[in-house]
């Protein structure tokens, strides 16, 4: 047996160190190699299509394959226990990929009411342009899912916990509801990260990551993933991964392995400090309501601790009149960055207006998806923050002054 292939009888951080990776055979160098070149010298016999390239084919061009990016790939693929990777650009080229190879003119979606606001926004009106029908129902509620099923249903996408709700879907439940279709199930968890979720156990098809957050861990590098398996992502990667171009760059690949060395410890303390945070503002006089899958206060508390290993590392919270004091919130933190983006080492805040929100992003077809959202964001609006790696003490004296 080869080095590599024990990898996956060993532990998550030992994976998280040594999957993909093997010291260079001509110079003994023990990091990864970062190879920045987009051109390979061919074998005679190479064809110019992507449609002729064979698994075991050596390198040819870097938007079909990279020798740094292929190790990023194998990294991830063992992390969260999939066949295989494909990696991109950044996250939504990874969304984008996936919803181009997976639906055509005629079929039919189910997509999340509440996720990343990009995918929303691209759901709302480009997808439905191409002549496929898209129906966006609160998927924290399989019943919901079971009653806008067609024949026609070829995806069922969710997120959990979704961007910014926090709120989570119970993934063995919808994958039985898509499965009974025959329609694939995509799981984008980036927010739960491999370190809490193993989406594809529970029976999901697809699994999403934006490595620019916890995976890649130090807000350096914008990156993006698919996971799955052999059958569904080797044809992937030849339709749609290399033809429509969100190829990672493989100096982004190289510093998002560089992060995933520390990623299981770095997950740990995420939940360590979010877990003190949220304790510490639940109990802030000026603080109306918190959201943390980790909280027992947390309205699905339950089916976090069943489906999360770890409660990972965001937090949401309302204030009183929130949207007028954000600014001077925001001015007053001095450690805590006022930034959008979440699961970097350094803690980043942000305040989504509900107003907003609900005009660019989230467009809800029923009052019950509308109370939904209200039961999670308040009618005003949240704060959401990613709490980082700094000690916690300093995070709670931070908040506590800027609140005050
Ligand atoms: C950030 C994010 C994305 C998009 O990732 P990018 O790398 O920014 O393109 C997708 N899904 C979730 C849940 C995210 O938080």
């Amino acid at each position: 047996m080869s080095k590599l292939e024990t990898i996956n009888s060993y532990g998550f951080s030992t994976k998280a160190i040594h999957a993909g990776e093997s010291p260079d055979p001509i110079t003994g160098a023990s990091s990864p190699n970062l190879v920045m070149s987009t051109t390979f010298i061919a074998d005679t016999d190479a064809g110019f299509s992507v449609e002729g390239m064979e698994d075991d084919n050596s390198w040819i061009y870097t938007r079909w394959g990279n020798p740094t990016i292929h190790q990023l790939e194998e990294k991830l693929a063992a992390l969260e226990e999939s066949e295989t990777a494909v990696a991109f650009s950044s996250g939504m080229g990874a969304i984008t990929a996936l919803l181009f190879h997976l639906l055509k003119a005629g079929d039919h979606a189910i997509i999340s009411d509440v996720a990343y606001a990009a995918l929303s926004e691209i759901t709302n009106e480009m997808i439905p342009q191409l002549g496929i029908e898209i129906t966006k129902v609160n998927t924290s509620d399989p019943e919901a899912i079971k009653e806008v099923l067609k024949p026609t249903t070829k995806l069922v996408y969710i997120e959990t916990p979704c961007n910014p709700l926090l709120r989570l879907t119970d993934i063995t439940a919808v994958a039985d509801i898509a499965r009974s279709v025959g329609a694939k199930l995509a799981v984008d968890s980036t927010f739960a990260s491999p370190a809490a979720t193993k989406p594809l156990q529970l029976g999901a098809d697809f699994v999403i990551h934006s490595l620019t957050k916890y995976l890649g861990g130090h807000g350096d590098a914008l990156g993006g993933a698919i996971l799955g398996n052999k059958n569904d992502l080797t044809p992937l990667r030849k339709k749609t991964a290399i033809r429509l171009g969100g190829s990672l760059s493989p100096f982004n690949a190289w510093l998002i392995l560089r992060g995933i060395a520390t990623f299981p410890i770095r997950m740990r303390v995420h939940q360590e400090n979010a877990l003190k945070i949220a304790t510490f503002l639940e109990q802030h006089p000026k603080v109306k309501r918190v959201i943390y899958p980790g909280l027992p206060s947390h309205p699905q508390h339950e089916l976090a601790k069943k489906q999360m290993k770890n409660f990972s590392g965001i937090i949401t919270f309302q204030v009183e009149n929130g949207k007028e004091q954000v600014k001077e919130i925001a001015e007053k933190l001095k450690v805590i960055h006022y930034a959008v983006s979440l699961g970097h080492h350094r803690s980043l805040i942000f305040y989504m207006n509900n107003k907003d929100l609900l005009q660019t992003s989230f467009h809800f077809s029923t009052p019950q998806q509308l109370d939904s959202w209200k039961q999670f964001a308040g009618e005003e609006g949240i704060f959401r923050l990613s709490i980082g790696l700094e000690d916690a003490d300093d995070l709670i004296s931070d908040l506590k002054q800027a609140l005050q």
